[in-house]
């Protein structure tokens, strides 16, 4: 499903990142140059309208007004070393380190959506801005 999303989101990536909250986008552009090694991108960054009901009718989002609007928020996808998505936990540990480190060290406040509480699946691609 997360094909007819963003059929390509390897080549959105920097267009993602630029549509994202200048300080939220910081933060994922150090993950990405501290951590050359764990390649990911950008499955969902901040999404208009259209998307935000695409993303409750799939049920990726339980909310109607979600932060992703405001580009507050960022879903991260892994990608393999031929550069395809692919969701591993493993792969996804050790981004969610990286982002972890790079808001530490710039001293911003996320959330990580693998944190919250009473959503179905925990929503280990989501990282928010706690204070934006
Ligand atoms: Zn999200």
């Amino acid at each position: 499903m997360f094909h007819v999303w963003n059929p390509d989101p390897v080549g959105h990536h920097q267009a993602n990142l630029r549509a994202l909250n200048p300080i939220l986008a910081k933060v994922v552009w150090k993950a990405q140059a501290d951590n050359p090694g764990h390649r990911f991108v950008i499955g969902s960054g901040k999404r208009n309208g259209r998307l935000q009901r695409m993303a409750l009718v799939w049920g990726w989002s339980r909310m109607q007004n979600s932060p992703h609007q405001s580009g507050n928020a960022v879903d991260l996808w892994p990608l393999d070393q031929e550069g395809r998505v692919f969701f591993d936990r493993t792969a996804q540990n050790k981004f969610v380190f990286a982002m972890k480190k790079a808001a530490a060290e710039l001293g911003v406040s996320i959330r990580w959506g693998g944190h919250f509480y009473g959503f179905r699946n925990s929503d280990r691609s989501h990282f928010e801005l706690a204070r934006p």
